[in-house]
């Protein structure tokens, strides 16, 4: 018996090595057909033919790290040339594939996601990155993503919520500072259904979100103002300009038309006059002229017009309005010419945008808490 075992084992070993000889082969025209059809996708790429290459890494049979991280980046390539539809194909496939690992299907629902932000598709991008946020509940990206399709949809309460998780992105100041602004946001819509209560309660958790907001004192006021309680109304309204000066621009329309009684018209000239003594900003001048001549202090204002466009710094904001005045006081004299000036000005003026985005540069004619062009909260002021 054991030279008969003796006599196979020659056998044994002999087939073993045959066909371990076998596999090696087949693995290497495997791997010779596999890098054969990478470069052939390559140089349908280079050749500008991407939906022949685009076939060729769809069928591509299998996906180890590197080959995962190419077709990523190859699909955001697209996208970045705003080839949406053929990133979308690329990284569904990415997804759809069995033999992932952990971190690359994440990083490909990742992409998935950016594209169909990138499409608009933001109902489908919002699943994406909640199905990817149910495997890894912290992803800082996926938070930040959903953070702003839920301001991009007006969906505050959602927001608030995400921003918790994408809290680690950003310093203190500035969460809570976004954080106060989506409470601001559910505030307003509150007050404008006029439900004072509910309103309160928000404008409340804005406040204990972040004490500082100028916002939050505007909010205070209209709703005081809904109450009826002018008198408090027109305090906090001056408390957040005296805050932020850029708000009286933002705010002076609605002063003048919701406090028209002559005791609060004298109320915010002194005010604005206190504020243009103290900062010398020619901005608050156009305000303070507008104020004199529906209190017809114009007479009042005359040293101070003559002494601005002569020694101040004037700009087309405040010479229309110190024209105006100028018109007003010599009309009976030689009013022709200036009222010409006037209108020329006016005509300018009203052509002029009169905010702008510290930010990114962006113009606008009325204000904004938040930047239509880049997004970016508390960055708008007069031009
Ligand atoms: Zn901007």
């Amino acid at each position: 018996m054991q030279e008969i075992l003796f006599f196979l084992l020659p056998i044994a070993f002999y087939s073993g090595w045959q066909a371990a000889r076998k596999r090696y082969r087949e693995r290497q025209e495997k791997r010779k057909e596999i890098s054969g059809s990478f470069v052939r996708g390559i140089n349908y790429l280079l050749s500008e033919e991407p939906d022949k290459a685009l076939d060729v890494f769809l069928n591509y049979p299998e996906i180890d790290e590197y080959t995962a991280n190419t077709f990523l980046l190859l699909g955001n390539l697209f996208r970045n040339r705003g080839e949406i539809n053929r990133a979308l194909r690329i990284h569904q496939n990415l997804v759809a594939r069995s033999d992932l690992s952990k971190s690359q299907r994440l990083a490909a629902m990742l992409a998935l996601g950016e594209d169909f932000f990138s499409a608009g598709m933001l109902d489908r991008a919002e699943s994406v990155f909640t199905e990817l946020l149910k495997d890894d509940p912290k992803h800082a990206e996926a938070c930040e993503q959903l953070r702003s399709i839920y301001e991009q949809l007006h969906e505050w309460d959602k927001a608030i919520e995400i921003t918790q998780c994408a809290q680690q992105q950003r310093s203190k100041a500035d969460h809570a500072r976004l954080i106060a602004h989506y409470y601001c946001e559910l505030a307003t819509q509150e007050l404008q259904k006029q439900n004072l209560f509910r309103a309160e309660e928000t404008i409340n958790k804005a406040a204990k979100a972040y004490p500082a907001s100028a916002r939050v004192i505007v909010l205070k006021a209209d709703l005081a103002y809904a109450r009826g309680q002018r008198g408090e109304a027109l305090e906090a309204y001056q408390q957040a300009i005296g805050k932020d000066s850029r708000l009286l621009g933002m705010l002076f329309s609605q002063l003048v038309n919701n406090f028209n009684q002559p005791d609060e018209l004298e109320r915010l000239y002194v005010f604005v006059q206190k504020a243009f003594v103290k900062t010398q900003d020619a901005k608050l001048f156009g305000y303070l002229l507008q104020l004199a001549r529906k209190l017809g202090k114009l007479t009042d204002m005359r040293q101070q017009v003559e002494e601005h466009l002569t020694k101040g710094k004037p700009s087309l904001n405040t010479l229309v309005h110190s024209s105006d005045m100028l018109s007003s006081l010599w009309r009976e004299e030689s009013g022709c010419e200036i009222a010409q000036l006037q209108t020329a000005l006016q005509r300018l003026a009203a052509s002029q945008p009169d905010f702008q985005c510290g930010h990114c540069g962006y113009k606008m004619h009325g204000y904004l808490w938040r930047c239509p062009a880049c997004h970016q909260w508390d960055t708008v002021s007069n031009v």
